[in-house]
């Protein structure tokens, strides 16, 4: 793992997010001011143009600086959230480039995800796709499972888990506001994040076949 791969992912998670790029303002527009897929795809933009950067860099310094690209160009509640996603996996990244390692990371991600968010599971935030998938890959990696197979069964867990949002009632971020109203819609941070770690896990198994 290296910035390319870091690179690689970022590409991956960005042609997915503007492939739904309707979707995602359509879920913010029901539950939200709209505005989701703009500051991701901001973003997103702003990685990509610091592409030759974020490649030449090893992968927690690459991580680092994608995050300081995210943190001042994502804005919303989402940028610091995404920034504190990407640093936390970088403080907790190792040499140990095999599932437990990443699974470690991802973990250290979404842990800190939850301290500056102050959210944990079952607010239909962005922490429903993340803390499931976070314990499944901590479970897969406990259990001996390759990368290949962790790769295979996270995208089904983050999907099953976005999808679980719909019926939720809202307690945090602008969705709250609506009170019971925001049931009925799943929450864009889910299915933005749900679509991402599709996209990345796709993207890395490529590199495992
Ligand atoms: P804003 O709500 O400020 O317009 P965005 O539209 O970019 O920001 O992001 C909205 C998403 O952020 C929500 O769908 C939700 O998933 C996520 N979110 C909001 N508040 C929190 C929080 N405290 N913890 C985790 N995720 C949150
Ligand atoms: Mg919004």
């Amino acid at each position: 793992m290296n910035g390319k791969t870091v690179m690689a992912c970022i590409d991956a998670a960005h042609a997915s997010l503007k492939a739904h790029a309707d979707e995602i303002a359509s879920l913010d527009q029901a539950i939200g001011d709209g505005d989701h897929i703009i500051n991701l795809l901001r973003g997103m933009d702003a990685l990509a143009a610091l592409r030759a950067q974020i490649e030449a860099e090893a992968f927690a310094p690459a991580l680092k600086l994608a995050a300081t690209k995210v943190l001042s160009t994502v804005g919303g509640s989402s940028g610091p959230l995404f920034f504190s996603m990407l640093t936390g996996m970088a403080r907790a990244s190792s040499d140990d480039g095999g599932a437990a390692g990443f699974a470690r990371a991802f973990a250290a991600g979404v842990e800190a995800v939850g301290q500056r968010g102050k959210t944990g599971a079952g607010s239909k935030t962005m922490m429903d796709v993340l803390i499931p998938v976070a314990e499944r890959f901590s479970a897969l990696a406990d259990a001996g499972a390759s990368k290949q197979d962790a790769l295979a069964e996270l995208p089904r867990v983050a999907e099953e888990s976005m999808l679980a949002t719909r019926d939720m009632l809202a307690t945090k971020g602008r969705a709250s506001f609506l009170g019971e109203r925001s049931r009925g819609h799943i929450d864009p941070g889910a299915r933005s994040s749900q679509l991402m770690i599709a996209a990345v896990c796709a993207r890395l198994a490529q590199d495992e076949a």
